[in-house]
């Protein structure tokens, strides 16, 4: 079942920056896909394009069999942490984190707990009711991070989201990110440059080329964990 399809596609920037040649790859339901490869091989690309930013030059990108345009507009079931956290910074951490939930029926006091929850989780449990504005970069993906896995989507799209985290939550967030997968059978892409990362937390990784933007293998990995 299909999820996420890549076909044919090529992306040229307006610079003549190739960013994508002939990118062909099939995401399952279920699947927890790395994208791996060197710096400027055209992983957050792809990644983009699956969220609706940017469209292919050639070939095209469907996200549950549409165009990732109109779908990111409709749906609740997307979620994605990017480089820039991507708060709104007229609300709360905890207002934040709470309006997915909410736009997915959850009700106000059950998303509440949510948001506590998960905020408890990256750590931020006391800037509950501090504005975006009051915390440092690293914070703020934290609540990107807490937002994204609060929503529990079917769809997950990650971009590098545990590079600027320290070590201990950083381990913390790969092990919740996990238990999310198997739980809440979400599909989550992940954008890494981090070998570790791919082999132990993925179950397909998509390793790209510097070639630039080209597929060189897709590999299945079995879970290291019992
Ligand atoms: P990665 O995520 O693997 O580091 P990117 O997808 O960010 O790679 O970039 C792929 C290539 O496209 C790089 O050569 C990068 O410099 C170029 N690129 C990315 N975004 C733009 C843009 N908005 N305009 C022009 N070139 C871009
Ligand atoms: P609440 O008190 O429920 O958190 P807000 O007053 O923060 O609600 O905002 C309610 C809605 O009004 C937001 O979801 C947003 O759509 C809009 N809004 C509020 N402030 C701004 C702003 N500065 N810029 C753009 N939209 C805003």
């Amino acid at each position: 079942n299909a999820i996420v399809t890549f076909e044919h596609v090529n992306k040229v920037y307006g610079n003549g920056t190739i960013a994508l040649s002939d990118f062909n790859l099939e995401v399952n339901e279920g699947d927890f896909v790395s994208f791996l490869g060197p710096s400027g091989c055209g992983k957050s690309t792809a990644l983009r394009m699956v969220a609706g930013l940017g469209e292919a030059t050639r070939g095209e990108v469907k996200v549950f069999g549409q165009s990732p345009k109109q779908l990111i507009k409709e749906s609740n079931d997307i979620a994605f942490v990017f480089q820039e956290a991507n708060l709104l910074p007229w609300r709360r951490v905890i207002d934040n984190v709470i309006l997915p939930l909410e736009l997915r029926g959850m009700s106000k006091r059950q998303s509440k707990e949510e948001a506590i929850r998960v905020l408890e989780m990256v750590g931020l449990k006391d800037y509950a009711s501090a504005y975006p504005r009051e915390l440092s970069g690293g914070m703020k993906m934290r609540v990107s991070i807490a937002r994204a896995l609060a929503a529990k989507p079917k769809l997950l799209l990650m971009d590098e989201p545990f590079a600027a985290l320290d070590e201990m939550t950083r381990q913390n967030l790969q092990l919740e990110l996990l238990q999310i997968w198997e739980k809440a059978n979400t599909t989550i892409l992940f954008v890494t440059h981090n070998v570790f990362e791919a082999a132990f937390l993925s179950s397909k990784i998509a390793v790209m080329s510097a070639r630039p933007g080209r597929l060189s293998a897709t590999i299945d990995v079995d879970l290291p964990y019992p």
